[in-house]
């Protein structure tokens, strides 16, 4: 379903209440260690500045559990927005109240204002009604451009809709639409890489994109389920016992589509200096555990990947925190870069392999939502992107 966005309505002088994702990481002193997410932002809000809007933000940061926390104030973000936009950023000391009602009347166009974090009400989590029109009650229009908070039914993601015209923001709307047109009309041949540690966190992914794409990848740990359902020995190697049958019937169901790897790294141990050993898929040792995917595997995918004109990329191909066994997991995100192909990643540990990876500006689309990427691969309507109004 097509949404309206801040392109499809006039701005001029209106009062904006935009929900962000400003849930940066920062270090124990406050220092903010990754900005991607206040640089994510700025298309919107630069947008609705030129359009001469009154911009008033928010949103959460950490997880305060709705009470006032001094660690998560939003404070050192709206100092680094205001570097990031050259222009003042104005905040409050909280996100309702009289504060806020009177700061927002004084607004005007194109001014930048900050309401302090929304988390510090456990209102807003729990979607309280008379909290939501609180927020949406100092603006005319609302906007969401948050796509990883958009999977949760919270009252700065849905309860402020009911009060508000809403719209989704620049960033909002390239995320639905790539990850759209990669779960609804992908140009094709499409290929799906599904990775990461458990088949149990993404059976709902395989199972909703099985019957969309041309080719199903499977690697990380979660193949070892898949291997153990074809009668494999897998030694020490993460499994999830139950998930076995399961695994046993997307392989029937799968037949040719899905490709598992034909040859692992193996280690002694889940360290990252542990002794390993690259062995084709029916030779693992006994005690020994799968950490990563082998150079034939490699070579196998990335050949399936050049041909393709959509990938979805979700999940790690090993245990790509420890260097020796990142190899399988940075190959792929290298045969995703060097591809024509349309190539979207969702996934938090997906992202951060690929940025770790510095490969991050050759990819087509990385979601900025974890949570939110996964439960639209998933098939499943997010919340906060259905209360949104259609085009
Ligand atoms: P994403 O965040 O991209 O959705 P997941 O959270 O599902 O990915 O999975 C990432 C995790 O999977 C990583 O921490 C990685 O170490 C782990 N993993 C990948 N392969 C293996 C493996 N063979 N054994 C154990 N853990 C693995
Ligand atoms: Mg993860």
């Amino acid at each position: 379903m097509l949404k309206k966005t801040v392109r499809d309505i006039n701005l001029a002088k209106k009062r904006i209440l935009v929900r962000v994702d400003f849930n940066v990481p920062q270090d124990k002193s406050g220092h903010i260690t990754d900005d991607t997410r206040v640089r994510a932002a700025l298309p919107t809000i630069q947008y609705l500045r030129d359009q001469g809007a009154k911009v008033i933000l928010c949103s959460h940061l950490g997880r305060p559990k709705g009470k006032v926390a001094e660690e998560f104030r939003l404070t050192p973000v709206a100092v680094r927005l205001s570097e990031l936009l050259g222009a003042p950023v104005l905040t409050t000391s909280d996100c309702i109240g009289p504060e806020v009602e009177k700061a927002a009347r004084y607004l005007k166009p194109s001014e930048v204002l900050l309401l302090e974090n929304l988390r510090f009400h456990s209102e807003e989590e729990g979607n309280d009604p008379a909290f939501a029109k609180q927020l949406a009650s100092v603006a005319d229009i609302y906007v969401n451009d948050a796509f990883g908070t958009a999977h949760r039914a919270h009252a700065s993601t849905e309860g402020v809709t009911h009060y508000l015209p809403s719209v989704a923001g620049l960033l909002m709307e390239r995320e639905l639409s790539f990850l759209g047109q990669a779960t609804a009309n992908p140009d094709r041949p499409y290929v799906a890489i599904l990775g990461g540690a458990k088949v149990s966190d993404k059976i709902a992914v395989i199972e909703n994109l099985l019957p969309k794409v041309d080719r199903l990848i499977v690697g990380g740990g979660m193949a070892n389920t898949f291997f153990k359902a074809q009668g494999l020995e897998i030694g020490a190697s993460l499994v999830e016992d139950d998930k076995v049958e399961l695994a046993k019937d997307l392989l029937n169901r799968g037949g040719e589509k899905l490709l598992l790897p034909v040859d692992v790294v193996v280690a002694d141990a889940f360290s990252a200096d542990a002794r390993h050993q690259t062995v084709a898929v029916n030779k693992v040792p006994a005690g020994w555990r799968i950490l990563d995917i082998g150079p034939r595997s490699v070579k196998k995918f990335r050949s399936v990947v050049k041909g393709a004109r959509t990938v979805v990329w979700n999940g790690p191909m090993g245990v790509f925190e420890f260097p020796a066994f990142a190899t399988g997991t940075v190959a792929v995100a290298k045969a995703l870069a060097a591809s024509d192909a349309t190539s979207v990643i969702g996934g938090g540990d997906s992202a951060a392999a690929v940025e770790q990876a510095g490969l991050a500006d050759k990819i087509t689309h990385i979601s900025t939502g974890g949570g939110a990427s996964l439960e639209f691969l998933e098939g499943k309507v997010l919340p906060g992107v259905a209360a949104l109004l259609d085009k």
